[in-house]
C-alpha cells in the first residue's frame, strides 16, 4: 500500500515512547511489553515535516523498525538517547536510528544482516532474541528495492539506516497548464 512514511514513521516511535510511560505508570501491568521496553530510554526526533510517499506493507515495514528500534534498547545502557531521523534525497527516503550504545566490533560489522548472527552470544543470551531480526529486516527491505546498512564504533554506539525508494509527487506540476 501506500504510505506517508513521515506519518509512519511518527507513529511507530509514538509508540516507543508510551511503552515507556506505561511502564511508569502502571507498574505490574507491563507483562504485554517487550522486554526492551524495561529499559530508560529518550527518543529524539530529526524528522522531515514534509509528507514523503513510498509504498511498503505496513506490518512488515513496521517489523523492520521495531527490530532496530528493540535492538538499540536492547544493546544500550539505561537511559541513552536514541535519535531518529528522515530525510530524504531526490528519489529514496533514508530512516535512520542511533544509539548510544555498546557498538558494534569492526570484525562483526558485516555479519549482523546474517542468521543467527550475533556478537557476543553470552551476552545476547541473555538479552533475549534468536538473531534473526536484522536478517529478516533486510528481506523485507531489499523486497522493497531498498537497502538497510550500518555504520557503528565499538564502544559509543551505533546507526542502522534504511533507504527507500520513491516517487516525488510534484504538486505544482498540473498537466493541463502544460498544453
Ligand atoms: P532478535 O532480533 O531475533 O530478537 P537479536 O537482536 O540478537 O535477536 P538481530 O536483531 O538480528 O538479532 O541482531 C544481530 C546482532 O547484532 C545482535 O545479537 C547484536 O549482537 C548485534 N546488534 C544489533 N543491533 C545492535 C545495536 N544497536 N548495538 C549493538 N549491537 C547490535
Ligand atoms: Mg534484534
Amino acid at each position: 500500500e501506500t504510505v506517508n512514511i513521515n506519518e509512519f514513521f511518527n507513529y511507530i516511535l509514538n509508540r516507543f515512547d508510551m511503552m515507556l510511560k506505561t511502564d511508569n505508570e502502571h507498574t505490574g501491568e507491563t507483562e504485554h511489553l517487550q522486554p526492551a521496553a524495561k529499559k530508560k530510554y529518550t527518543i529524539k526526533r530529526e524528522i522531515t515535516k514534509r509528507d514523503l510517499w513510498v509504498e511498503i506493507d505496513q506490518d512488515k515495514f513496521m517489523q523492520v523498525i521495531d527490530n532496530i528500534m528493540n535492538n538499540a534498547i536492547k544493546y544500550s545502557p539505561d537511559g541513552g538517547v536514541i535519535t531518529a531521523r528522515l530525510l530524504e534525497t531526490h528519489n529514496h527516503v533514508i530512516l535512520s536510528i542511533t544509539d548510544q550504545g555498546l557498538g558494534i566490533p569492526q570484525k562483526d560489522i558485516n555479519h549482523v544482516f546474517d542468521r543467527f548472527y550475533r556478537v557476543d552470544k553470552a551476552r545476547s543470551r541473555k538479552q533475549g532474541g534468536t538473531g534473526l531480526g536484522l536478517a529478516i529486516s533486510k528481506e523485507v527491505v531489499e523486497a522493497l528495492g531498498g537497502r538497510i546498512w550500518v555504520d557503528s564504533t565499538e564502544g559509543k554506539g551505533s546507526t542502522f539506516y534504511v533507504s527507500l525508494p520513491y516517487e516525488q509527487i510534484d504538486d505544482s506540476e498540473d498537466e493541463w497548464d502544460e498544453v
